[in-house]
């Protein structure tokens, strides 16, 4: 049956979803991930279409996209954000060109798709099972909503949030995870990759950190309330362990300088007083303010 088959194929390549993001998080390298595809019934098939945006995989039956990917930095793929879910636009060209029939089958038949979102260059978060909730040939879009898995962990099923209050609130979460993404991508180019403090170097070990945690998920992603860290320095950071004072210098919590506790601690503790290393655009730099009201709160907690 070719509905059966193009649901299994969906499966599949959501659960070889989560494995990923289980190994990498939510930020997905292309090369050595991505690029590897997924496997049904041994053979091996591609997540995504980087170039054209809407895919439809050669070992699907049925007519409708498999997958939809938004390129990094808008042109005619910048898609708009509403309250009800992201709108995607249709390839150039004829409605009817083939990825277009693809994508406006997937609203027809009602079937769960993977959204690609390139976060930066070579890397992409996405959100998964997605419908297509609208679609608008006028305008030249669909409307991408999330749904859900249901189901037990050997018989997945992907399902569309049919209440609007739980829609509502995915979407929310939706937008509140592709912000973060953003954000992450723009504050770790600014820091050229690097933690703030111990300069390392290893993009899959590094993180966007808050200065002020941001609680308006219309927010922009902005960098200069941002400051890159690694996980260790990103946890010792929200966790009061580690302060930056707004002339830039690390602290160590009072009670930890004169602990002596093994390798990671000296480590922590030879961060205590050094600069931290800034973006070399001022505009990019944290905000002092920010800095300050941070900085008082750890000065309270230790
Ligand atoms: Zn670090």
């Amino acid at each position: 049956m070719a509905v059966e088959r193009d649901e299994e194929v969906r499966v599949r390549c959501f659960l070889a979803l989560d494995a990923l993001r289980a190994r990498y998080g939510n930020d997905l390298p292309f090369v050595g991930a991505l690029s590897d595809g997924f496997v049904f019934h041994g053979q091996r098939a591609p997540f995504l279409n980087r170039q054209k945006g809407i895919y439809r995989s050669a070992i699907q039956r049925g007519p409708a996209a498999l997958s939809i990917q938004t390129s990094f930095k808008g042109g005619p793929y910048d898609d708009v954000e509403t309250d009800e879910g992201f709108l995607y636009a249709y390839r150039d060209g004829p409605v009817n060109q083939p990825d277009n029939r693809a994508l406006r089958q997937a609203y027809a038949l009602q079937v769960p798709v993977a959204y690609f979102r390139s976060t930066r260059p070579g890397w992409h978060r996405v959100e998964y099972p997605c419908y297509i909730g609208a679609d608008d040939p006028a305008g030249r879009h669909v409307l991408v909503t999330p749904g859900r898995m249901t189901g037990t962990l050997e018989d997945p099923e992907p399902v569309p949030i049919e209440i609007s209050v739980e829609r509502s609130y995915a979407v929310r979460e939706m937008r509140v995870r592709q912000h973060q993404g953003r954000f992450r991508a723009l504050v770790l180019q600014a820091y050229r990759d690097r933690c703030t403090i111990c300069r390392l170097r290893e993009l899959r070990l590094l993180d966007a950190a808050h200065i002020i945690q941001d609680v308006d998920p219309k927010g922009l992603a902005e960098i200069p309330n941002g400051l890159s860290l690694c996980s260790i320095h990103h946890r010792a950071y929200d966790q009061d362990i580690v302060g930056v004072s707004p002339d830039y210098k690390v602290h160590l919590a009072p009670r930890l300088v004169d602990e002596k506790d093994g390798p990671m601690l000296d480590a922590l503790k030879g961060s205590h007083g050094v600069t931290i290393e800034l973006p070399r655009s001022s505009t990019l730099r944290p905000d002092p303010e920010r800095l300050t009201t941070r900085y008082e709160r750890f000065l309270a907690a230790s």
